[in-house]
């Protein structure tokens, strides 16, 4: 009813509102980390629902992460939003793909490869390349990003030389035998890559106008976040999906895109409305997820490289100061963070509002085991889930065909499907083995176990039912679990939060990685600096450890990321092995929105720059072009001379 779509618009700013109300018709959202994009689309759909605008199960929102998707499905429920679609390009494809391929093609979709490098190094054998892992996974890569970016094996070495890509130690010609031989590899054994879900949802609906009505008929309503890591071939689905309508709203944020090296680009984003002419254009700027010091902390990330990016402007109360710690190694980094984690869950806080994030997954494994020393539970990120495990999907989709097939379950579910999974390896008994045919024995007994509990609940549920059921499984498994501290790459925290954000591993050589070569490299990882230093919504605590291993010679610095965040002057206090820097700072606030001003100019007016209103707005322009023109001559005012006389 009317009464509660409206209170869906009251706890929304007026630019948020002004996404919630554009129902119809194509829009985007430019804004930074934490102004509430989510927050905004999420209710715009739950808004359309609510006025009856929308049906729930015509509306498609798609995101990046399965996490997120998990979060927003969760948001959407909450908003008395249920039966909306939020998903990953990738579940959303393969949901289409899995629906149509056996009936277009009369056989069920290859099996999905877990990992590329098998292949490719079936692929470089038979091109004659003998490379070693760091080269595979480097190839790998360049299939990813050709596959994603639309080019062909035969156009690779042209498209790569202009995109500045390419490999030290194979050249772009054999890169390209290579990436041609991984098809050959792959079609031979009948399997499919994560690319390949999107690629073939895309010439499936381009090859076949009656899929394509029908997939458009279903998904009227498009909604993507984290639009700036869109890539050209998910830009290509996109637009399949749409079919020439206008009906979706993006929203991204330039300033976190982090998969540039992979082919995503922001600008779709920035060139959405040349390709969707008429496009409603809304900016956000308020952060409401941070204390003033991590907006701070977030907003110092960029004065070194930023010509006219967008400030964060702080909305909330000031709250602890971002602490940064320098370890002797990182054993000394995981027990410190250990050890405070225990004494804030002793003072209340609970686990799950805890996170640990670092750059890359190897990373996790001295945080694990100071955690599990401590008793404290944890959640790993970014490691495969069980409804992603091979042959948990490879089960699950035997299950389907079975399922189609529609031969009722006359001799009960559970001895049914032990027959099914049996043609998949599974016996009655568990391997006497350890190892990787335990663990596969373990998810396909997993599966015979939720089957049983589904026949006991329900004595008439057939395979159909089971699969629905654990289709229903498999998105709820994303959603937040009950309590234990979360471990997550940089990559896979986008777009969460929580209230205090351990980010560890802060030096040089990790961030930016070693193999970032080039301004375009490093930038991007700058940017997933920026994307952890945003999580936070509370407590924020950056550190880095000198040497890998306690001993070890204690070689490694801060990253340079970290130069614009800490003051020089600042007060350090000694702890064994440990430097601990504090940074002091009084906030000053806009005296007219009492958002929290950044710098020196706005802190001598006592306003923010976001306040056109209250000054004359020619003056207000120049003011903003003084400050973008200084910032481009890298001339970042300190503290710089204006008055309120200056002003008025
Ligand atoms: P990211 O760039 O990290 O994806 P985002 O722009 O999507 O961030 P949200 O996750 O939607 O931001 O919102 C960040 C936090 O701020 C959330 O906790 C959200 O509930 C809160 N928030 C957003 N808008 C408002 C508002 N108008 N009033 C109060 N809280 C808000
Ligand atoms: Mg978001």
């Amino acid at each position: 009813d009317d009464r509660s779509a409206d209170s869906l618009l009251e706890a929304l700013d007026p630019e948020q509102r002004e996404v919630a109300l554009a129902l119809r018709g194509p829009v985007y959202v430019l804004a930074g980390a934490g102004t509430g994009k989510t927050r905004a689309i999420t209710h715009r759909i739950a808004y359309g629902v609510a006025s009856g605008v929308y049906k729930p199960t015509e509306v498609l929102a798609v995101t990046f992460t399965s996490r997120a998707a998990g979060e927003m499905r969760g948001r959407l429920r909450a908003l008395g939003a249920d039966g909306v679609q939020a998903r990953t390009f990738h579940a959303a494809a393969l949901r289409q793909l899995g629906y149509f391929w056996p009936r277009l093609y009369g056989h069920a979709l290859p099996e999905l490869i877990a990992s590329k490098l098998p292949l490719v190094a079936e692929a470089a054998r038979r091109c004659r390349v003998q490379p070693d892992s760091a080269l595979l996974r480097d190839l790998a890569g360049e299939i990813e990003w050709a596959k994603v970016s639309n080019v062909l094996p035969d156009d690779y070495p042209r498209r790569a030389g202009s995109a500045g890509r390419g490999l030290d130690a194979v050249d772009p010609a054999t890169i390209a035998h290579v990436m041609a031989a991984y098809e050959e590899v792959k079609r031979d054994r009948e399997r499919m890559d994560m690319e390949d879900i999107l690629l073939c949802t895309a010439s499936m609906l381009a090859d076949h106008q009656d899929v394509a009505a029908q997939v458009r008929r279903q998904y009227r309503w498009l909604v993507v976040d984290e639009y700036q890591d869109v890539n050209p071939l998910q830009a290509t689905l996109l637009d399949q999906w749409l079919g020439g309508r206008d009906d979706v709203c993006v929203v991204g944020d330039p300033q976190q895109t982090i998969y540039s090296f992979a082919g995503a680009s922001p600008s779709h984003l920035t060139d959405f409305p040349r390709r969707h002419p008429g496009a409603k254009r809304i900016e956000l700027v308020r952060n409401y997820r941070s204390t003033p010091q991590v907006v701070a902390a977030a907003n110092a990330v960029f004065t070194r490289s930023r010509r006219d990016g967008v400030v964060l402007r702080a909305q909330r109360d000031a709250g602890a100061e971002v602490s940064y710690t320098q370890f002797a190694d990182e054993v000394a980094e995981a027990e410190q963070v250990a050890a405070s984690i225990l004494a804030l869950r002793e003072r209340g806080t609970a686990l799950r509002d805890v996170a640990i994030l670092f750059r890359t997954n190897a990373q996790s494994e001295a945080y694990e085991e100071a955690l599990a020393a401590r008793n404290l539970a944890y959640v790993v990120r970014g490691v495969e889930r069980f409804f992603d495990r091979p042959e948990v999907r490879q089960a699950v989709t035997l299950l389907r065909g079975q399922a189609r097939g529609g031969v009722p379950a006359e001799d009960g579910l559970v001895a049914e499907v032990r027959a099914v999974l049996g043609s998949a390896g599974y016996t009655e008994r568990a391997p006497s083995s350890g190892g990787a045919q335990r663990d596969r024995w373990e998810s396909l007994h997993a599966l015979v176990s939720m089957a049983t509990d589904l026949a006991s609940e329900r004595p008439d549920a057939g395979l159909a039912e089971l699969v629905e059921d654990l289709e229903r499984r498999a998105q709820h498994a994303h959603a937040p679990l009950a309590d234990g501290v979360t471990l997550a790459t940089l990559h896979s925290a986008k777009g969460l939060e929580w209230s205090v954000v351990f980010l560890v591993g802060a030096q040089e050589g990790t961030i930016p990685i070693t193999y970032a070569h080039g301004d375009a490299a490093i930038e991007e990882e700058r940017r997933l600096f920026y994307v952890g230093v945003t999580r936070a919504r509370d407590r924020l605590e950056v550190s880095w450890a000198q040497a890998r291993n306690p001993g070890g010679r204690a070689s490694r610095r801060p990253t340079r990321f970290l130069d614009g965040l800490r003051p020089r002057d600042a007060a350090e206090e000694r702890g064994p092995g440990q430097r601990r820097v504090r940074r002091e700072r009084t906030l000053a606030r806009c005296r007219s929105c009492d958002t929290v001003l950044s710098t020196g100019a706005e802190r001598k007016l006592g306003r923010c720059l976001d306040c056109p209103s209250t000054y004359d707005e020619t003056l207000y322009e120049s003011l903003r072009q003084w400050r973008s023109e200084q910032a481009s001559e890298q001339r970042v005012p300190a503290y710089c001379v204006f008055t309120d006389a200056t002003l008025t």
